[in-house]
């Protein structure tokens, strides 16, 4: 046990966020850094639980109490290693995930839970500036070859741990950057993309391929892929966006996040000097409270959006633990995002009914009805209409055109890199597949005459 007696002595401490009105001229990450000193104090309210159950809440099996006794102890350099031999990416999910791990941890039944999070992400930037995490090939090919469809989280840690087990693997993503939604859907202030850029860097030094600008089923085939290489990989995510046909769906000036949210990180990434669908100076509204609302609520106020309102069809949470949801669930509790902390009017139990257009086909108006959720359902009888108010306009579709311009500049601009590499030594396939055959081959044989 890091500290017996530092969850009594010591209280939860986060690092600050930068001041708002800072943050919110540039695209960086919110976070300040913590000093080593106060992390490791952190690290040592771990109690080292008999039965860790901030295990059973991480969905990867972190080692959590191991790297907060190492840390505790200044042990960075073991801590990384035992973070890494659960985890591909902590500074990824030490970044962004909802830390589900703290919800079930010990200390939370009667006190703040430790601040896992946080430590994780300490360990991880801190061996990357240290140079502690260099690329780890492996010793030997095995000689088979996999294809993996998709370069989200899942396919990057898939493609690392199996080109560390000595396959020859090749990723192929549809989109012009290597990322999913790493890349494009989670805004820079969030998590800065140079993040992703280095594990490439460091995947790619292991020997793993990159294909961007390949859609599998459109520019290759799955029986392609299937003659090229022994295993094939899926990790094409959840793409599909979830709709809501009510009337006036059609109108312009409606978006989904992911056709808004992109754009939006090619402008940090370079590709365009403002976003196709800018909002500034406009009045926002974002249906849905979640996670994915807030990054769209952050990157509105970031383009100076006028005002922001989020609506939410559930009723807002309470502030401590519902009884309902014990100790070691994750709880629905009101949580305030580094976005929420910016600006906006979140409104809660409200549900579109109908968006009002004007005279153009742009939409104005949405019309709202309360709701309330009784086991689970909003039944018809329940809802009680408010008349039509109006919450604020959407922003009028000034921009779908130049949105389309933009999106095609960046289609055709993909669709030559791919001709250039097609007119190349062979079929893209070729160049991963076999390479990567006859290398195991040769792999193979050594073995054998052994
Ligand atoms: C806006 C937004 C914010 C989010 N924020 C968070 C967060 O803060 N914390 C968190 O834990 N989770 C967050 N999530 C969820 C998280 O991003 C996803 O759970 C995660 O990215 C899923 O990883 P994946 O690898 O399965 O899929 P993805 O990241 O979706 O990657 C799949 C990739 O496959 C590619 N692909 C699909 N079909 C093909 C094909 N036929 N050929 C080639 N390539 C193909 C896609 O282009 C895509 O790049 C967020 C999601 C969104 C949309
Ligand atoms: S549950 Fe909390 S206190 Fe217990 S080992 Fe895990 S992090 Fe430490």
């Amino acid at each position: 046990m890091a500290d017996p007696r530092g969850f009594l002595t010591t209280d939860r401490q986060l690092p600050e966020r930068r001041p708002v009105d800072v943050r919110i001229q540039d695209w960086q990450e919110v976070y300040q850094d913590f000093d080593a000193r106060s992390l490791e104090k952190q690290a040592g309210r771990c109690m080292d639980c008999g039965i860790p159950f901030c295990h059973q809440g991480c969905p990867l099996g972190n080692l959590i109490p191991e790297w907060n006794d190492l840390i505790y102890d200044r042990d960075w350099g073991q801590a990384i290693e035992r973070l890494h031999a659960t985890n591909n990416f902590p500074e990824f999910t030490g970044r962004l995930c909802p830390a589900p791990c703290e919800a079930a941890c010990v200390l939370g039944i009667n006190a703040d839970p430790v601040t896992i999070k946080q430590v994780e992400v300490a360990i991880v930037d801190r061996a990357w500036e240290a140079g502690w995490i260099t690329p780890q090939p492996p010793e030997s090919l095995t000689g088979h070859t996999v294809a993996v469809i998709g370069s989200g989280p899942a396919g990057l840690a898939a493609a690392q741990q199996l080109a560390r087990a000595g396959h020859t693997v090749a990723v192929y993503e549809r989109s012009d950057r290597i990322g999913g939604l790493l890349r494009y859907g989670i805004p820079e202030f969030k998590m800065e993309k140079h993040h992703v850029d280095q594990r490439l860097a460091q995947m790619e030094a292991e020997g793993v391929k990159f294909r961007p600008n390949v859609e599998v089923g459109v520019d290759v085939t799955v029986a392609d892929l299937r003659r090229r290489y022994d295993a094939i990989v899926i990790a094409t995510g959840a793409t599909a966006w979830r709709d809501l046909p009510i009337e006036g769906r059609e109108l312009t000036g409606i978006y989904q996040a992911m056709e808004y949210l992109p754009p939006a990180n090619r402008v940090q990434e370079g590709d365009f000097e403002e976003s196709p669908i800018d909002v500034e100076g406009q009045h926002v509204v974002i249906i849905g409270g979640g996670d994915t609302g807030a990054d769209c609520l952050g990157t509105a106020h970031r383009q100076g959006a006028a005002s922001v309102t989020q609506l939410e069809i559930m009723a807002r949470p309470p502030q401590e633990r519902p009884q309902a949801q014990p100790w070691p669930t994750y709880p629905m509790t009101y949580r305030v995002s580094s976005a929420h902390e910016e600006g906006g009017e979140r409104i809660f139990a409200v549900s579109t009914q109908r968006f009002v257009g004007d005279d153009d086909g742009h939409v104005r108006n949405l019309e709202l009805s309360e709701v309330e959720c009784v086991d689970g359902r909003f039944g018809d009888g329940i809802h009680r209409a408010r008349a039509g108010p109006t919450i604020g306009a959407v922003r009028p579709d000034a921009h779908r055109a130049r949105l389309h311009r933009a999106d095609r500049r960046v289609r055709d601009r993909n669709r030559r890199r791919l001709r250039r590499r097609r007119c190349g030594p062979g079929p893209i396939l070729d160049r991963v597949g076999d390479r990567g055959r006859s290398r195991g081959r040769r792999e193979r044989r050594s073995v054998l005459d052994r």
